[in-house]
């Protein structure tokens, strides 16, 4: 039997067998439906027998991270916004087995390439706002 993986973002990352999902939750149709939202990726995720996932929730203000993986957004968050949210929080967790590889410093590089710093309102994870103040006093933003 065949399913269909419904996910927002679907990556193949590091080889065949290894996914990320991004998933985004917007504050107005995802509000009560944790449950659901969680069962929904889960399910998918088992049906396609990938060895290794990650599911990466983006939740937008006033939803909470259901998971240390989720990202926090503030209401309304420009496309550009979460990306860079998103990057800043992989680099700490999903993209960690590519701390050799070119990736990490890719990515530092798109962050550093932002016009503007990310401020401290505009990120909830304690530890993201430390690699981004690390990544500015080094001279990346
Ligand atoms: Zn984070």
């Amino acid at each position: 039997m065949a399913f269909e993986l419904e996910v927002d973002n679907l990556i193949p990352a590091y080889s065949r067998k290894v996914l990320l999902v991004v998933e985004y939750d917007g504050a107005y149709w995802h509000a009560g439906r944790e449950k659901y939202d969680r069962w929904k990726v889960e399910r998918s995720l088992d049906a396609a027998q990938w060895q290794e996932s990650e599911v990466v929730r983006v939740r937008e203000e006033p939803l909470l991270p259901l998971r240390l993986s989720d990202v926090w957004v503030p209401k309304r968050s420009s496309a550009v916004m979460c990306a860079r949210l998103i990057l800043l929080h992989l680099l700490q967790g999903f993209l960690v087995p590519l701390r050799a590889h070119d990736v990490c410093k890719r990515v530092e590089h798109f962050l550093a390439a932002a016009a503007k710093p990310l401020k401290k309102d505009e990120i909830h994870c304690e530890q993201c706002w430390k690699l981004a103040s690390a990544l500015r006093e080094a001279g990346l933003k």
